[in-house]
């Protein structure tokens, strides 16, 4: 019981996960997107804004407006030649200043999905590619849907019978313990699944 609340809580944690959905006859996996926080992918992007929306930034941030204006307009511009630089809002190398700003651009929050879902220079796409990939070599028909196609969150519960299996494959793939726990919650994965992936999975 626990383990099962401990589990729970962090699902509210991790609301507004990224995941990529595959449905399958029957069921559904839904496979989560663990950003790794390292800031690489805004260390050469920098997002376009209305004039309007970097006013409002800039009373949010504190930040002189005709400054702030200035760099964006600059930085975009650099980006759009060629010669990309960190978006301004970049801070300390890793975090977004405007993260929890609802200004933050779509772009940004489904990234990488909504970069056509390929970044290699992305550690955590790379493993969420690899887990995708097993999860899907012995299945012939399913669908995909990636976080860009808004795909509906509800999933379809994963037969008890298909657990054993899926860890196996996140083992042969992998897969971080983060991203192994975040998945059985995405999931709802019952409890004695819970204990056969962690033996796997040691
Ligand atoms: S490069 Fe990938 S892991 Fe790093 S911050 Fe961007 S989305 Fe997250
Ligand atoms: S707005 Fe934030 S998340 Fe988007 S590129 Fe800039 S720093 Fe990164």
């Amino acid at each position: 019981m626990f383990l099962k609340r401990f589990l729970k809580r962090d699902v509210n944690s991790t609301s507004g996960v990224l995941f990529t959905k595959i449905e399958l006859p029957g069921y559904d996996i839904a496979v989560p997107f663990i950003c790794r926080k390292c800031g690489t992918c805004c260390m050469t992007y920098i997002p376009r804004f209305k004039a309007e929306d970097l006013m409002t930034i800039s009373r949010y941030l504190k930040w002189p407006p005709a400054d702030l204006i200035y760099r964006h307009t600059e930085g975009y511009l650099k980006r759009i030649r060629g010669k990309p630089e960190p978006c301004i809002f970049l801070k300390d190398q890793k975090l977004c200043r405007i993260y929890n700003h609802p200004l933050r651009p779509s772009d940004c929050r489904l990234y990488p999905f909504s970069y056509g879902g390929t970044d290699a220079d992305c550690a955590a796409y790379l493993e969420h590619a690899r887990v995708v990939e097993a999860l899907l070599t012995n299945e012939k028909a399913f669908e995909i849907y990636d976080a860009s196609f808004c795909p509906n969150p509800d999933v379809r519960l994963i037969p008890a019978a298909k657990w054993p299996e899926i860890c196996r494959t996140l083992r042969l793939s992998n897969a971080s313990r983060k991203m192994i726990r975040a998945l059985l919650i995405l999931n709802d994965v019952p409890l004695r699944s819970v204990l056969t992936c962690i033996r796997l999975n040691r």
